[in-house]
Protein backbone atom coordinates (compact mmCIF):
# COMPACT_ATOMS: atom_id res chain seq x y z
CA UNK A 1 0.00 0.00 0.00
CA UNK A 2 1.30 3.68 -1.09
CA UNK A 3 1.70 5.93 1.50
CA UNK A 4 -0.42 9.56 1.41
CA UNK A 5 1.64 12.06 -0.09
CA UNK A 6 -0.47 14.54 2.78
CA UNK A 7 -2.69 14.02 5.40
CA UNK A 8 -5.63 16.31 6.67
CA UNK A 9 -4.84 16.29 10.38
CA UNK A 10 -8.10 17.58 12.03
CA UNK A 11 -9.85 14.45 10.62
CA UNK A 12 -6.87 12.35 10.96
CA UNK A 13 -6.85 13.09 14.58
CA UNK A 14 -10.55 12.82 14.91
CA UNK A 15 -10.32 9.10 13.77
CA UNK A 16 -7.03 8.59 15.27
CA UNK A 17 -5.77 7.55 11.98
CA UNK A 18 -3.46 4.78 11.01
CA UNK A 19 -0.91 5.28 7.93
CA UNK A 20 0.69 1.88 6.80
CA UNK A 21 2.76 0.92 3.92
CA UNK A 22 5.91 1.14 1.69
CA UNK A 23 8.05 3.66 0.19
CA UNK A 24 10.59 3.12 -2.41
CA UNK A 25 14.08 5.32 -0.78
CA UNK A 26 14.52 6.21 -4.88
CA UNK A 27 11.38 8.22 -4.56
CA UNK A 28 12.58 10.19 -2.60
CA UNK A 29 14.69 13.03 -3.98
CA UNK A 30 16.73 14.50 -1.79
CA UNK A 31 17.43 10.59 -0.21
CA UNK A 32 18.26 9.23 -3.13
CA UNK A 33 21.71 11.69 -3.32
CA UNK A 34 22.69 9.93 0.19
CA UNK A 35 22.10 6.44 -1.21
CA UNK A 36 25.00 4.14 -2.97
CA UNK A 37 22.61 2.45 -4.95
CA UNK A 38 18.95 1.41 -5.67
CA UNK A 39 17.61 0.22 -1.75
CA UNK A 40 14.99 -1.87 -0.44
CA UNK A 41 11.43 -0.52 0.36
CA UNK A 42 11.31 1.03 3.87
CA UNK A 43 8.32 0.15 5.68
CA UNK A 44 6.33 2.74 7.68
CA UNK A 45 4.40 2.78 9.92
CA UNK A 46 2.58 5.91 11.37
CA UNK A 47 -0.09 6.93 13.38
CA UNK A 48 -1.85 10.26 14.51
CA UNK A 49 -2.61 10.30 18.11
CA UNK A 50 -4.57 13.01 20.59
CA UNK A 51 -3.96 12.69 24.33
CA UNK A 52 -4.13 14.93 27.30
CA UNK A 53 -0.62 16.30 26.27
CA UNK A 54 -1.07 17.31 22.69
CA UNK A 55 -1.52 15.89 19.14
CA UNK A 56 1.36 13.68 17.87
CA UNK A 57 2.30 11.84 15.20
CA UNK A 58 3.84 8.45 16.24
CA UNK A 59 4.95 5.22 14.58
CA UNK A 60 8.36 3.49 13.31
CA UNK A 61 10.47 3.31 9.74
CA UNK A 62 12.27 0.29 9.24
CA UNK A 63 14.28 -0.63 6.24
CA UNK A 64 17.67 -1.27 5.33
CA UNK A 65 19.37 1.61 2.67
CA UNK A 66 22.55 1.15 0.79
CA UNK A 67 25.09 3.23 1.65
CA UNK A 68 28.86 4.13 1.20
CA UNK A 69 31.24 3.60 3.60
CA UNK A 70 33.33 6.34 4.12
CA UNK A 71 36.37 3.94 4.97
CA UNK A 72 36.44 1.23 2.59
CA UNK A 73 33.89 2.49 -0.34
CA UNK A 74 32.24 -0.25 -0.08
CA UNK A 75 28.57 -0.66 -0.29
CA UNK A 76 26.65 -1.86 2.74
CA UNK A 77 22.89 -2.41 3.64
CA UNK A 78 22.16 -0.07 6.59
CA UNK A 79 19.90 -0.75 8.87
CA UNK A 80 17.13 2.37 8.92
CA UNK A 81 15.27 1.74 12.34
CA UNK A 82 13.72 5.38 12.91
CA UNK A 83 10.94 5.93 16.13
CA UNK A 84 8.95 8.93 15.04
CA UNK A 85 7.39 10.80 17.98
CA UNK A 86 6.34 14.97 16.91
CA UNK A 87 4.23 16.88 18.60
CA UNK A 88 2.04 18.76 16.19
CA UNK A 89 1.85 22.25 16.50
CA UNK A 90 0.33 25.57 15.17
CA UNK A 91 2.52 27.74 15.12
CA UNK A 92 6.03 28.76 15.69
CA UNK A 93 5.33 30.16 18.93
CA UNK A 94 3.88 26.50 20.19
CA UNK A 95 6.54 24.88 18.65
CA UNK A 96 8.92 27.20 21.07
CA UNK A 97 6.83 26.28 23.81
CA UNK A 98 6.65 22.54 23.78
CA UNK A 99 10.56 21.98 22.30
CA UNK A 100 11.64 21.04 25.68
CA UNK A 101 9.67 18.61 25.98
CA UNK A 102 8.70 17.17 22.63
CA UNK A 103 10.30 17.72 18.98
CA UNK A 104 7.88 19.97 17.59
CA UNK A 105 6.61 19.73 14.02
CA UNK A 106 4.84 22.68 12.71
CA UNK A 107 1.63 21.86 10.57
CA UNK A 108 0.49 24.52 8.44
CA UNK A 109 -3.32 25.12 6.85
CA UNK A 110 -4.36 21.57 8.70
CA UNK A 111 -2.11 19.77 5.37
CA UNK A 112 0.77 17.68 6.82
CA UNK A 113 3.03 16.26 4.05
CA UNK A 114 3.78 12.71 4.98
CA UNK A 115 6.16 11.44 2.89
CA UNK A 116 8.05 14.76 3.04
CA UNK A 117 8.12 13.93 7.31
CA UNK A 118 9.09 10.32 6.41
CA UNK A 119 12.27 11.64 4.47
CA UNK A 120 12.85 14.20 7.07
CA UNK A 121 13.40 12.30 9.67
CA UNK A 122 15.73 9.48 7.46
CA UNK A 123 17.93 12.06 6.86
CA UNK A 124 18.13 12.99 10.24
CA UNK A 125 18.78 9.47 11.11
CA UNK A 126 21.60 8.44 8.91
CA UNK A 127 25.02 8.36 9.70
CA UNK A 128 27.45 11.33 8.98
CA UNK A 129 30.21 9.03 8.53
CA UNK A 130 28.54 5.54 7.23
CA UNK A 131 30.96 2.73 8.37
CA UNK A 132 30.38 -0.99 6.96
CA UNK A 133 30.29 -3.54 9.63
CA UNK A 134 33.93 -4.54 9.00
CA UNK A 135 35.09 -0.82 9.77
CA UNK A 136 32.91 -0.37 12.27
CA UNK A 137 34.36 -3.44 13.88
CA UNK A 138 38.10 -2.46 13.01
CA UNK A 139 37.48 0.81 14.75
CA UNK A 140 36.06 -0.69 17.73
CA UNK A 141 39.08 -3.16 17.95
CA UNK A 142 41.75 -0.33 17.23
CA UNK A 143 40.77 3.09 19.17
CA UNK A 144 41.74 5.91 17.21
CA UNK A 145 45.17 7.31 18.69
CA UNK A 146 44.45 10.37 21.04
CA UNK A 147 44.39 13.64 19.25
CA UNK A 148 48.34 14.94 20.04
CA UNK A 149 47.84 17.68 22.45
CA UNK A 150 48.49 20.89 20.12
CA UNK A 151 51.23 22.69 21.31
CA UNK A 152 50.26 26.68 22.22
CA UNK A 153 50.05 29.21 20.32
CA UNK A 154 50.97 32.91 21.36
CA UNK A 155 47.58 34.81 20.67
CA UNK A 156 48.04 36.89 18.00
CA UNK A 157 46.30 39.93 19.34
CA UNK A 158 48.04 40.09 22.95
CA UNK A 159 51.22 40.08 20.86
CA UNK A 160 49.60 43.04 19.14
CA UNK A 161 48.74 44.85 21.99
CA UNK A 162 51.95 44.28 23.98
CA UNK A 163 54.15 46.31 20.68
CA UNK A 164 51.36 48.60 20.67
CA UNK A 165 52.38 49.76 24.47
ZN1 LIG B 1 34.11 -0.25 5.30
Amino acid sequence: MALPQYIKVSQGLARSEQYAGEVDPQQLLRLRLELAGPSQGMQVSLGLVRDAIGNWLRGELRGSLDLQCSRCEAVFAWPLKVDVDLRLVRSEAEAKQVLQDADPYQVDDDRLPLVEVVEDEVLLALPMLPRCQACEQAAADAPEPAPAVKAKKPNPFAQLKKELK
